[in-house]
Order: C-alpha cells, then structure tokens, then sequence
C-alpha cells in the first residue's frame, strides 16, 4: 500500500522517511510530485544556468555509459541552495542537490559518483519502493548496490571510480541533516569495504579522469555568486 503523503502536513520529520543519500532512495510512488516540491519549498531552490549545464553535463556523460536507451534519459536536476550536504532521487526522473554538497566534494569523479549513486536509485526501481514496506536492513542493501552500481558506471564513463571513496568519506550521513536517516545507511566502513570489493572484482584498471579544474571552477563561481547576494 502506499502512503497518502497529502493526508499528512510537512514536516522535517516526515522528510527524513522520504529522503534518500547522502543520498535516499525509498520514497512512496504517488506522491513524488509533492514531496520534491515540498524539499524545493524547504531548502530553497538555486537558479544558476552554468552550474546547472555543468552537472547536466556530467549527467549525459554518464548516460552515455549506460547501454539502455530508457535508462539513459537525463532526469531533470534541481540545485538546492542549502548549505546541507545533500543529494536524492525523491522519484524515478528528477534529482535534487545542494549547495552544500558541491562545496564538499574535492572533485568532478566525486561528483560523478554522487550523480550516479542518485542516478542507479532510480535504475534499480528504488524509488518506486513504498518507504514504509521496506525494512531497515533492505534499505542499507539498496544503499550498497546503488554505490556499486555508480562505480561501474562513473568507471564506465572514464572517470576514476577510486574518486568514489573521497566521496563517501566526505558525505558520509549526517544525523542532524533533517533530510536524510542515518538509521537507513549502513556506516561508513561498511559502505567502503563494500565498494573496495566490488572494484577489486570489477577487472577496472586506470586511467580514468578526476577533472579538479572544471569543479573548482564552478565551486569559485558559486562562491562569488554567494559574496554577491545573487
Ligand atoms: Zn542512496
């Protein structure tokens, strides 16, 4: 059964059952269109079209890696301008990410990783999960195979897919977030030991690209954009 998000009022509270990553992934199948419009309302939503082509940009690039001609559909992408370290898939073609993260992450592969960990909820049919079906031990399970696929895709896609460490160290879940539940994660350790396994088994060998130029770019942009009240 699904949820009726609208018989319930908006709460931080509620959120943390919806959201996903750093990064969330279950969320009810009728009423995405209400809870992304409600996390827009909540965190503020960043109109900047040159960060904006930039993480579309890396978007497409990883859609090209993926063989499906459905699943290399680029989802529509909102910049939040919360400073919460923050990203998620709340339905199967839109995802979500703040300010905030971008300023975290050290690089565009870490990025990358971050897209595609949002990128492989959707894939998997994650977020057409009912939240409220889904135990807490399959919810950190979903968490482990949405890293593993991300590493194969951002791998596929010519980034370095070790980038996928600095990333999870550096958004590992926060409990005070108010978006996500750490509850839903599995820890940190697990989550890398995990990934190192599937890398190690994956038979990838370097290169593949970091790209630290293009990112600091665009986090000095944001920043000048912040100086400046825009
Ligand atoms: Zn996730």
């Amino acid at each position: 059964m699904t949820r009726s998000f609208k018989k319930h009022s908006f709460t931080p509270t509620l959120l943390v059952a919806l959201a996903c990553y750093s990064l969330t992934c279950c969320t009810p199948r009728a009423p995405h269109p209400v809870a992304t419009r409600l996390i827009e309302q909540q965190y503020g939503v960043l109109k900047d079209p040159l960060v904006e082509r930039y993480l579309e940009g890396i978007l497409v690039r990883l859609n090209a890696a993926v063989a499906s001609r459905r699943q290399s559909i680029v989802p529509k992408l909102t910049l939040l301008s919360t400073s919460t370290v923050v990203a998620l898939a709340p339905d199967e073609d839109t995802i979500l990410i703040s300010q905030g993260m971008l300023r975290t992450l050290a690089n565009e592969a870490e990025l990358a990783f971050v897209l595609a960990h949002e990128r492989a909820h959707q894939q998997l049919g994650h977020t057409a999960l009912d939240v409220d079906e889904v135990s807490a031990s399959k919810r950190k399970s979903l968490e482990l195979a949405a890293d593993q696929r991300a590493i194969a895709v951002m791998a596929a896609a010519g980034y370095d897919p070790r980038a996928a460490f600095g990333a999870l160290k550096r958004t590992d879940v926060q409990d005070s977030n108010g978006l996500t539940n750490r509850a839903d994660y599995p820890d940190l350790e697990e989550r890398e030991k995990a990934a190192l396994s599937f890398l190690s088994g994956s038979g990838w060998l370097p290169p593949g690209t970091v790209n630290r130029r293009d990112f600091v770019m665009v986090q000095r942009h944001l920043a000048d954009a912040n100086r400046q009240g825009r």
